[in-house]
């Protein structure tokens, strides 16, 4: 670990003017926007469990282990010593560290294992403090939190894995489940001629026995361009059978007569950022698998996990920023250009509001996605807007984040840019979530799919953003040029993005509108629903009330 301040003489001169070392930091007490959403939205009643994680997630310890799990990338060990087919990966110590404390803090599976309203805004919380030290763990917490949905299709297979799922005990033992005190399960779709569009799939399924069809046994030949935390101990892979199409089927690393499936693993990508988790290619030789769900539905199936990850990838880019946002505010708080400090100076005082008000909205926006799935079970507009929240949080958290990162970075002048820092891994690690699960264009589309396919998920999103309305001409502006594109069904493909973004805007205007602080409100107002915004930040209105919000985004 780093000394808090080291020592500032040197033979040739003194090192003056440089920000101490950050060292531990509360994830959950400085963030306070964090604790109100938190709050606001139901999740009140876990806050105990909240602020003992943000300590401990945050400390300095964890981020260094960040690091190390970073630099000690992965290695793949595709043969044991007597050349037997292994199909292994070697993580370094601290990546299994990582892992352990995840998985005991319930990041997997906290919403799954507290049924009660505000769960998966807790879940959201966990994920937001989680991901600020190291993206690289949340791939298979994010797959092991989303697979619930998609194994209830069928009953014998949740019976047999959700204990393991549940389980809050991290076990790396490459063994058969039976013998083991906890799993994660990973997701095989993407193929080389086809991500986005899976129906591409060539991988294909036949029977074993006699028998086809849900919760049948069958054997898997194809190849995966993508398969990432390969270590997990099951995986749901999309192929084809003869009959019916694409199916989705459980696949074991472990079959049930003991011995190991064929999961041949070929390589590890080398990849920008997320360095820390494994991503492989991987080939199927009548690997085996069980039917999940009904055959031929496997998109269907399947779509319940990748509506839970969607979600980890929008509250994941919105933690990711708060990080670069702290790591931001510390720096400019701690070295002085030009006579003062540069938190003081008027325009780093309007870049650090503008990324302060991002990040809120973001988070807002997240924390309510992840409220309508707490309040969808028997509430069909709630389930309505989970469905078309899902893709406009993730579609514009994801876009913005990347901007904020790279602002933030330039925010500490050249030592950003340098890897002893950790500006250089969140930059390489923030426009991952914008890809997987569905780049840009595929969530815009997602979003068109739901106003056409269900009616209640255009009236739900502007009764949404409408619940502010009166508070502010601009949003008011917004909405009625929304609820008349959608009304006329003036809603082309072409024009997706943008009304995609005009959707974010909205819900993130009407929610700090109605319980964030004024001044971030009329500060998101005054610049983001402006047609003259351009994006760029550092571009708020001079009257806008800087101290007030930036003393809201760090509170010490
Ligand atoms: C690090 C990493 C790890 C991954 N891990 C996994 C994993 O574990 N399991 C897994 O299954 N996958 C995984 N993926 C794959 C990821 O989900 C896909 O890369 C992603 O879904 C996009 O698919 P693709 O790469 O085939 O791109 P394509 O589908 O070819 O898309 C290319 C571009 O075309 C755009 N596009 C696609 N369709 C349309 C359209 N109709 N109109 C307009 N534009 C369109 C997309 O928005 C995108 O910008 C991983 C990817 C990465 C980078």
């Amino acid at each position: 670990m780093l000394p808090k301040n080291p020592s500032n003489k040197l033979e040739t001169h003194e090192v003056f003017n440089v920000p101490s070392y950050l060292g531990d930091q509360d994830l959950w007490e400085n963030d306070r926007a964090l604790k109100d959403w938190t709050n606001i939205l139901g999740g009140g009643w876990a806050v105990e469990k909240l602020k003992t994680i943000g300590k401990s997630v945050g400390s300095q310890k964890v981020f260094d282990k960040a690091d190390k799990a970073n630099k000690y990338a992965p290695e793949l060990k595709i043969f044991d010593k007597y050349g037997m087919r292994i199909n292994q990966v070697e993580f370094h110590p601290a990546y299994h560290e990582l892992l352990d404390l995840a998985v005991s803090s319930e990041v997997h599976n906290f919403a799954w294992r507290h049924r009660k309203k505000g769960s998966h805004v807790v879940n959201a919380a966990l994920i937001y403090m989680f991901c600020q030290p190291e993206g690289g763990i949340m791939c298979p917490m994010a797959m092991a939190y989303s697979v619930t949905p998609s194994l209830k299709s069928t009953p014998e297979i949740e019976k047999k894995w959700m204990p393991g799922i549940l389980s809050t005990s991290y076990d790396s033992r490459d063994i058969p489940i039976e013998e083991k005190t906890g799993n994660l399960i990973g997701m095989f779709m993407t193929e080389k001629q086809g991500g986005s569009d899976v129906r591409a799939n060539t991988t294909f399924a036949r029977p074993l026995g006699a028998k086809q069809g849900i919760s049948q046994e069958y054997l898997i030949t194809g190849h995966k361009f993508f398969c990432s935390a390969p270590m997990c101990d099951a995986f749901l892979v999309l192929a084809k059978t003869e009959d019916y199409g694409i199916s989705c089927f459980l696949v074991p690393r472990w079959k049930p007569d003991g011995t190991r499936n064929s999961l041949n693993i070929q390589r590890i990508k080398d990849k920008l950022g997320n360095r820390s988790n494994a991503s492989t290619e991987m080939e199927f030789k009548d690997t085996y698998g069980v039917m999940v769900g009904e055959e031929g539905r496997g998109i269907r199936t399947i779509m319940d996990m990748v509506t839970g990850n969607r979600i980890y990838c929008a509250m994941s880019s919105a933690g990711i920023m708060r990080q670069a946002l702290v790591q931001a505010i510390h720096h400019v708080s701690n070295r002085s250009a030009f006579q003062k400090r540069l938190i003081q100076q008027p325009l780093m005082q309007n870049v650090i509001s503008d990324m302060a008000i991002e990040t809120e909205a973001a988070l807002a926006l997240g924390m309510r996605v992840a409220s309508s799935i707490d309040n969808s079970e028997h509430n069909e507009e709630e389930k309505s807007f989970a469905r078309i929240g899902t893709a406009i949080a993730k579609y514009w958290i994801c876009k913005r984040a990347p901007f904020l990162v790279y602002e933030a970075l330039e925010c500490h002048g050249g030592i950003g840019y340098i890897e002893e820092s950790i500006m250089p891994r969140l930059y390489r690690e923030v426009p991952l979530n914008s890809i997987w699960e569905g780049p840009g264009n595929v969530m815009a589309l997602d979003v068109l799919r739901a106003i056409t396919k269900d009616a209640l998920a255009g009236q739900v999103l502007i009764k949404e953003i409408k619940s502010a309305y009166g508070a502010d001409d601009r949003l008011d502006r917004l909405c009625d040029r929304l609820e008349s594109l959608l009304e006329s069904k003036n809603t082309l493909e072409v024009s997706m993005r943008e009304i995609t973004q005009m959707m974010a805007l909205g819900l993130q205007g009407a929610l700090l509108i109605k319980y964030s602080s004024k001044e971030v409100a009329e500060a998101f107002c005054a610049s983001r629903l402006n047609n003259q915004y351009g994006g760029a930040f550092g571009t708020l209105p001079a009257e806008t009330d800087f101290d007030s919000i930036i003393e809201r985004a760090y509170s010490l």
